[in-house]
């Protein structure tokens, strides 16, 4: 073998050294030379990042583990699945295996500590000859995610060159660090929308299953230096309790070689980081039966140091209200110079605690990986409710295709019915899916399907019954967000089952001939992608206003008209969209017709705004054209020329419009960062007046959630938020799926069912204002009358009851459309995407 090469030698500095960033390309570089340099490394291309970047999984272990590295997989994953098993078995399985433990990096971009100290640790591990270092290669298979965002740090680090040496330099992106989702990457782990979550998830989901998993991230710059495991309250039920005990574990280590190396403000247990907070990367992995943790390190300014005057350090969370020494936090830092060095060697030793305790104690890791395994399929034998079935005959049978996708990519197992069955007492067709709860994932499928409500005790109120802000939504139920019907079962079912690696599209085509037309089913979301693609090769397209008797097939109003495309091009879309095209006999009797729509889609600086990104993302899965549009792009007005709708994501009136925004983020003590002017934005008067132009002569304008505020007061609409201003003791919706009625008659709302889910977080509820104007106003989407929460939590339902939760409202010559809730969260909640795609023809 060579001389192993040291990061300083290839990049000329020292990881982490002041306004120095390496960028993503010379790290795979690093990463490869490695790998020629020594055979205890493998480095694995998964495939393009979203924009093209390599995206690489680094494995480190010894030369001998590497060679036998399949086997030693395997090995692994039936630890983590020990079904059919015996005792001996399994024993013979631990003596055999290797402890997993899987470290991803930087997910976040701006967080850049990670990826910097990913080559040093690689380094490290390959070059110490000392026992403690051939006890991790021994016994641990490493596997490192060395940047979970390669995009995003690309952008980082060219912006922070860009800005180095001006007013600017150590100023965060003024806009998304990943093409679609920005932060929110951390939010696709259970619906995995974005490439790099679909690598994340086949390493951790299906491919390793490692014992322990740790997610290295940053924090704000004035509290702590150092987050580390455990979480703290409140807590998440359904994974094994021993996930919870290893996170103290492995934290008590990181902690313990931290101090020893004389680090100090490390704190455990407490800060903002709760185990109950959004179902990202580092906690859904506990419902992988994986000890899921993250780090947060204290930021610098990127590369550029940080000064802390010790009077600016502060607690300020319940757990930690004080910056003072507790038990969880002997040491406080003392102020001073901060650096990006002294995050890197943080994280260093972190990540080396890990491996470290994981290698001394590789039988025990891997024990109780059976062990967790074992005891959530016995809790899945036993629990009242034995399975989740999914039946065939669904509203929209391609979304719960899709559903299933999403479900086998987190790797549960699945199964379908090849004949009808009945279970308790109801009887399901051929073709229904069944997901068994005695299986190694129980937790994670009730997590995922089973209704959810989030705690309402002492660790999420305050004394005075106040709500805190839970960290994000409080329900991950993806049948609810996606409009699929699940049913638990509680007892066993019989019948003929196969096991299933992907879901049974349905067959798409045509279902006869005509010379009329076709008609396509306006309940399925994927009628869209066809219509749009047809639409595209020049089809002419209509839809019925009125429902539509096709033979074989009965519609609701809206079903969609086809025209105009030969033959071969619609048999081809059918069946790429797994949806079916049925001939007319006659010509319906009532329709309008549908254009390919001019849409225009609202996008700001400030850092950027996650809805904007992920509603791009679901027009472009959908096949819809848009173009995106700046402030100044509106403020040139004439926007009716160029665009038939505009789409306004979700954001403050402040934000939309910049008016006051600085100077209110500087009240609330949270100054806005120093960003270059041509990346503030805000649309000023000339932008709101532009766009009430724009209405004025026939434009649509489409608002999601807080942006119908800034339309309501930018348009004085006869409308008012009644929940506006509210104490959140009177009212709060943390993000929850709540209970809405919808009239699928409106064009509107064809396509929806009459009832069904609408999800809500720091949303609205409506009042049309009595005046001579309210046949102006149309009401889509109202609020259910009782029992409104399905999953999440509510504080005052009777403020939503009945109030319009989606409300069309006619401006002289156009249309604004208000959305109180979110349509396309994260391009999650498909059970309402049809709302958003009506509004779009
Ligand atoms: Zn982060």
């Amino acid at each position: 073998m060579f001389e192993l090469t040291s990061p300083e030698e290839f990049f000329g500095y020292r990881m982490g050294s002041d306004r120095k960033i390496a960028r993503w390309d010379k790290i795979v570089e690093y990463f490869y030379l490695l790998q020629d340099q020594s055979d205890k490394i493998k480095v694995n291309k998964m495939g393009p990042t979203t924009e093209g970047e390599p995206f690489i999984e680094v494995l480190i272990s010894s030369s001998e583990n590497l060679s036998n590295l399949e086997d030693l997989r395997r090995v692994n994953l039936k630890i983590s699945d020990p079904r059919g098993l015996t005792e001996e078995e399994v024993k013979g399985l631990i003596a055999k295996g290797k402890a997993v433990v899987c470290q991803s990096m930087s997910l976040h971009a701006s967080e850049i500590g990670g990826t910097q100290m990913a080559p040093e640790l690689a380094y490290d591990l390959l070059s110490r000859d000392d026992e403690e270092t051939a006890k991790i290669l021994e016994n641990v298979v490493f596997v490192m995610v060395p940047c979970f965002n390669p995009d995003g740090q690309i952008m980082v680090t060219d912006w922070y060159n860009q800005t180095l040496g001006t007013e600017y330099e150590g100023v965060m992106l003024p806009w998304l660090y990943h093409k679609y989702a920005g932060h929110d990457n951390n939010r696709d782990a259970f619906q995995t929308n974005l490439q790099e979550s679909k690598y994340v998830a086949e390493i951790l989901f299906r491919k390793w299953i490692p014992q322990a998993y740790v997610d290295h991230h940053h924090m704000g710059s004035y509290g702590a230096r150092f987050y580390i495991p455990p979480y703290c309250e409140p807590f998440r039920p359904l994974a094994d309790p021993l996930v919870y005990r290893e996170h103290a574990w492995y934290g008590a280590h990181q902690a313990y070689m931290l101090e020893e190396a004389g680090k100090t403000g490390i704190i455990g247990g407490a800060m903002a980081f709760p185990a109950w907070g959004h179902f990202g990367w580092h906690r859904i992995t506990n419902h992988h039966n994986i000890a899921g943790m993250l780090t947060e390190s204290a930021s610098a300014k990127l590369a550029t140091p940080i000064y802390i005057h010790p009077d600016q350090l502060v607690g300020g969370h319940y757990s930690f209200p004080d910056y003072a020494a507790q038990v969880n936090f002997p040491h406080p830092w003392e102020g001073g110079w901060w650096t990006l060095r002294e995050i890197v060697e943080q994280q260093k030793i972190c990540s080396w605690a890990t491996l470290d305790i994981a290698a001394r104690y590789k039988d025990m890791v891997l024990r109780n990986a059976y062990l967790k395994a074992k005891r959530q399929i016995e809790r899945g034998a036993t629990s009242k409710t034995k399975a989740y079935v999914v039946p065939s005959n669904q509203h929209d049978s391609v979304t719960m295709c899709r559903l299933i996708e999403k479900l086998l990519v987190q790797g549960i197992e699945i199964h379908i019915a090849n004949e009808d069955f009945t279970a308790d007492d109801v009887t399901y067709p051929e073709g229904s899916y069944i997901i068994k709860l005695d299986q190694p994932k129980y937790g994670l499928i009730k997590s995922l399907l089973g209704r959810t409500f989030y705690p309402d005790n002492a660790w999420t109120r305050d004394q005075d019954g106040t709500p805190r802000r839970p960290k994000d939504k409080v329900t991950d139920t993806m049948h609810e967000f996606m409009g699929v019907r699940v049913d638990p079962v509680e007892c066993m079912i019989e019948a003929d089952l196969t096991k299933v690696c992907e879901p049974v599209w349905p067959d798409g085509g045509l279902e006869g001939e005509s010379t009329i037309g076709y008609a396509l089913d306006p309940r399925l979301n994927d009628s869209f992608a066809a219509v749009n693609e047809l639409l595209n090769k020049g089809a002419q397209v209509w839809r019925s206003t009125v429902s539509l008797d096709c033979g074989d097939a009965y519609f609701p109003p809206g079903a969609f008209i086809v025209k105009g495309v030969d033959k071969e091009e619609l048999e081809r879309v059918a069946a790429e969209k797994h949806v079916v095209l049925y001939p007319l006999s006659v010509e319906p009797e009532s329709t309008a017709q549908v254009s390919p729509p001019k849409i225009g889609l609202f996008q700001r600086f400030y850092g950027g705004n996650p809805d904007e990104g992920w509603t791009r993302l679901v027009l472009e899965q959908f096949g819809f054209p848009y173009v995106t549009i700046m402030d100044k792009d509106i403020r040139e007005g004439g926007l009716h020329d160029k665009y038939e709708v505009i789409i306004m994501p979700d954001d403050s009136e402040a934000m939309i419009t910049g008016k006051g925004l600085e100077e209110s983020a500087k009240a609330r003590g949270h100054p806005l960062p120093n960003f270059p002017p041509e990346y503030k934005s805000g649309l000023g008067e000339d932008g709101v007046e532009a766009l009430r132009e724009f209405v004025r002569t026939g434009g649509r304008l489409v608002c999601f959630n807080a942006s119908s505020e800034f339309a309501i007061n930018a348009f004085s609409l006869k409308v008012r938020n009644v929940l506006k201003g509210l104490d959140t003791k009177a009212f709060f919706c943390p993000g929850s799926t709540i209970h809405a009625e919808i009239d699928p008659c409106h064009p509107m709302g064809y396509g929806m069912p009459p009832e069904g889910l609408v999800f809500l977080w720091d949303s609205l509820a409506f009042e049309i204002l009595p005046s001579g104007e309210n046949d102006y106003y149309e009401t889509i989407v109202r609020y259910g009358e009782r029992d409104l929460l399905e999953s999440g939590w509510l504080i005052g339902e009777e403020k939503l009851k009945k109030k319009p939760a989606m409300v069309v409202a006619s401006v002289d010559e156009g249309k604004i459309i208000l959305f109180g809730f979110r349509p396309q969260h994260r391009a999650q909640t498909h059970s309402t995407y049809k709302l958003f795609f009506n509004t779009l023809f």
